[in-house]
């Protein structure tokens, strides 16, 4: 949209919780950077399921609320004791609401810059879930050569980043999807089998004695699934929910195989600097040499905001959508 510097800016906010229709573009006064922070111009910024919690009310936020998770652009202007950057400098953010707007404040300790080989889209499009594959991988769980790996909704967001770099670690990876359309999209990245939900535990014992890990961001409805396929001393990693909140759990369940059952999140991962710029680092090394695709599959304007929520809750998309401020 048409820009104002200085006067106003449009974001996408709502003040209650509910479905999609409580999303509202507003006209918002343009932020200001404080000390340490930073005024940015988004130029794109990723739809996520986590913008999903929040507007739902199941992850706790402070209302009025302005959207987005992650989002990419240029340095502004910033406020005192900021160094190292100028206006025009690309960068990407996560770890801050905020991004579904013509303007974003983001603190200059949780911006990465954005190399020369990486498109300002494709670091919106890959940071939050990127960084989160990354940690997923290597951290809640290092994926070894050889280990069998159950990667549940395999061609979301998500799903397409973990299929794509537990491949890459010669990982061998059974994928759910809905459809066969969207199995075919996690065979062509990698899966050695990509079935419904309900063949998992089926089709992770024909290919080993049992998954070393599980990444399951659906939650309820494959809490129980995801367990029966581990292997003895396996690893549950239960990173979302867009199925629902898995109910309250009895550990002693985990005597089953001495399994180990971990509920992550991003925040924690990235919390020293050095650790956010190695894994984003890593990230745009996988970008540039093609082990990971990022696939944007849809953008939207800030008015289509209702839309991709629509979308992305109704199990419509693959991929990656972006909101284009
Ligand atoms: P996706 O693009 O993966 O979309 C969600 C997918 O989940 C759907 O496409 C659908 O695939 C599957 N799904 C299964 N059951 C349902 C249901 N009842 N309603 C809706 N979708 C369902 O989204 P994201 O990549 O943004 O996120 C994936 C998961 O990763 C989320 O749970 C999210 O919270 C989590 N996440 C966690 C982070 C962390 O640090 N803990 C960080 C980033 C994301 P299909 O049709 O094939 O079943």
């Amino acid at each position: 949209g048409e820009l104002m510097t200085g006067v106003h800016m449009r974001a996408v906010v709502f003040e209650e919780h509910g479905d999609q229709s409580v999303l509202q573009v507003k006209d918002l006064p343009a932020p200001e950077p404080g000390p340490g922070e930073v005024l940015v111009l988004v130029e794109a910024s990723g739809v996520n399921f986590m913008d999903v919690y929040q507007r739902t009310g199941m992850y706790q936020v402070d209302l009025p609320f302005t959207l987005g998770s992650e989002g990419a652009g240029t340095v502004l202007r910033f406020g005192d004791g900021v160094e190292g950057l100028s206006p025009g400098d690309r960068v990407a953010w996560t770890g801050v609401p905020g991004s579904h707007a013509e303007q974003a404040v983001v603190p200059a300790d949780r911006l990465v810059p954005v190399p020369e080989e990486i498109s300002t889209e494709q670091a919106a499009a890959a940071i939050l879930q990127g960084l989160t594959a990354h940690y997923l991988t290597h951290d809640s769980y290092a994926v070894r050569a050889g280990d069998t790996v159950l990667v549940h909704a395999a061609a979301g967001g998500m799903g397409r980043l973990l299929t794509r770099i537990v491949t890459h670690l010669g990982g061998r990876v059974v994928a759910t999807a809905s459809t066969e359309e969207k199995r075919h999209i996690a065979r062509a990245d990698g899966a050695v089998r990509a079935v419904a939900y309900s063949d998992a535990v089926a089709a992770v014992r024909e290919v080993s004695d049992g998954a070393a890990v599980v990444y399951d961001g659906v939650g309820k409805d494959t809490f129980d699934l995801s367990l029966e396929a581990l292997r003895p001393r396996g690893t549950l990693v239960l990173f979302g929910a867009a199925s629902g909140k898995v109910p309250p759990f009895d550990p002693l369940r985990l005597m089953q195989g001495s399994y180990s059952l971990t509920r992550p999140t991003l925040v924690h991962f990235i919390a020293a600097r050095h650790e956010l710029l190695e894994r984003a680092g890593t990230l745009f090394g996988w970008i540039t040499d093609g082990v990971v695709d990022v696939a944007v599959t849809k953008r939207h304007p800030l008015d289509g905001a209702r839309d991709a929520y629509t979308e992305l809750e109704g199990r419509r998309t693959t991929g990656k959508l972006l909101i284009i401020p």
